[in-house]
């Protein structure tokens, strides 16, 4: 699809979201952005309103009805880290099942494109390595963890059902680990960790041995395939993650040597079902979007740690 787009985007003042929204108006889009702010804040969206930018603070798991017409629904509110689903599990639940149904209802009798995003979570502490979209994930169902990956599984699953059954131009973004400024500082997730802990001279909290690895992608990468993903004529699932895959030691010991402070490692237990792996396979993303991360790790880094350090002391000490 090309063209100037009316697109609503749920978690509008979230992370992702907000990058999203911005980058949408920047390419002369219209938006319409929907949050409740549970783990967002208005902070994000204060500088944005204007003529292409609408915001309505609602709960997307109630009756969702926004007027006029649509080209594009794009879902991606929801809590995103460990911390912040196991303190809201039963609204994470709700999000991805009632709100992704309410918001599928919404862009079909608006006619327009759905894009959902999904998780690399939905891989669960994966067997297959890397993960390609054809693997069907090892998730613990009733785990703690499984609040948000059985929702955002379910999330999938209706969606494909509305691309079968209505036809509905449906996208499904699993999103791996991703990191940037706009992140909240004690939001929990590895990196503002590790950034806040170093900057403040804490001790950087590794969890289990440090062995387990992730996929760190920097935003902006992120923003570009999602874009991407949403103008194409793809249908269905697709990772969108950097390929570089790193152990947590490793990322701790990056921060430290960035932030360049004095700061020690101290050990904490593993949290329950903890993924010992994760790496996306892109070669979907590569072939269809013609679409790849940019930004390295290191580089990524420095621009995240430049932003939270002037922010630092706004935000309470964890
Ligand atoms: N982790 C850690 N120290 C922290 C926060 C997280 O060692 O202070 C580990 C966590 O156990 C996991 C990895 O870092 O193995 C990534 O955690 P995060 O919460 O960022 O996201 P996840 O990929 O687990 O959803």
């Amino acid at each position: 699809m090309s063209g100037i787009m009316h697109v609503l985007v749920t978690g509008g003042a979230g992370f992702i979201g907000n990058h999203f929204c911005r980058r949408l108006l920047a390419e002369g889009h219209k938006v319409t952005a929907i949050d409740n702010f549970l783990t967002s804040s208005p902070d994000n969206i204060a500088d944005l309103f204007g003529k292409d930018f609408t915001f309505i603070h609602y709960d997307v798991t109630h009756f969702v009805h926004v007027p006029g017409p649509l080209d594009a629904v794009v879902h991606l509110a929801s809590p995103a880290s460990p911390v912040d689903y196991l303190a809201h599990p039963i609204h994470t639940l709700k999000l991805g099942s009632l709100g992704t149904h309410n918001l599928l209802g919404l862009a079909k009798a608006k006619k327009a494109r759905f894009l959902l995003a999904s998780t690399s979570e939905i891989y669960g502490d994966p067997l297959v390595h890397p993960q390609p979209e054809s693997y069907w994930g090892n998730v613990n169902p009733i785990g703690i963890r499984g609040v948000y990956d059985e929702a955002k599984r379910f999330a999938e699953a209706i969606a494909m059902a509305y691309y079968r059954a209505h036809d509905l131009d449906v996208k499904i973004a699993r999103i791996f680990n991703t990191y940037g400024p706009k992140m909240r500082l004690q939001d929990g997730r590895v990196v503002p960790n590790f950034i806040g802990q170093a900057l403040r001279g804490n001790p950087l909290t590794i969890y289990g041995d440090g062995k387990q690895t992730r996929s760190f992608g920097y935003v902006d990468d992120l923003v570009e395939g999602l874009l991407r993903l949403l103008q194409s004529d793809f249908h269905g699932p697709m990772n969108l993650g950097n390929p570089n895959e790193f152990t947590v030691l490793e990322l701790a010991d990056l921060v430290l040597e960035l932030t360049k402070t004095e700061s020690k490692k101290e050990y904490a237990p593993l949290p329950a079902d903890d993924p010992k792996l994760r790496r996306p396979d892109i070669s979907l993303a590569i072939r269809v979007l013609g679409w790849e991360p940019k930004v390295e790790l290191r580089q990524g880094l420095e621009k995240t740690i430049r932003w939270f350090s002037h922010r630092l002391d706004l935000i309470p000490n964890a």
